[in-house]
């Protein structure tokens, strides 16, 4: 999907839930869904310098907590990274394979897992507030490019 569309679909959003989408929100939005994967908040803050010089870590940091208030983004916990998501119209679970080699993300959307998840915890007498899901390895690109070499 292009970036306008989804800033329009994010603005209309906002609109509803009668949050502001400043402009400098508006810009990490903008930067963050041009990644193909993970981006750190100090690379964003690199690339929001050419846009806003003033640019402070906070100003990233604030920015990236509203859009993950918003849901626009998800925090990918064992990178300590962000990550656009592009369906953010939808409350929907959320699992992780991150490939080590090229960085890529995959964002998996199983309900049984997330079920299964809250079961487990249930059975422990754990209230699950945050969690992530998380698997580290190797994408199908990278194993592919592996056996050419
Ligand atoms: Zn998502
Ligand atoms: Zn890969």
């Amino acid at each position: 999907m292009s970036i306008p569309h989804q800033l329009e679909r994010a603005d209309l959003l906002c609109k509803q839930r009668g949050v502001r989408f400043t402009p400098t929100r508006r810009n990490v939005f903008t930067l963050i869904s041009g990644y193909q994967g993970a981006v750190s908040a100090y690379d964003l803050l690199d690339k929001l310098k050419e846009l806003e010089p003033n640019a402070k870590p906070p100003t990233v940091y604030r920015a990236l907590d509203f859009l993950l208030a918003q849901g626009f983004v998800h925090k990918v916990e064992s990178l300590n990274a962000f990550l656009f998501c592009e369906h953010f119209d939808e409350h929907h679970p959320m699992q992780l394979l991150i490939c080590n080699q090229c960085g890529l993300v995959v964002e998996l959307h199983d309900e049984a897992i997330n079920q299964a998840f809250e079961q487990q915890a249930k059975l422990n007498g754990f209230v699950i507030t945050n969690q992530s899901i998380e698997a580290h390895g190797q994408c199908r690109q990278c194993q592919t490019t592996e056996r050419q070499c």
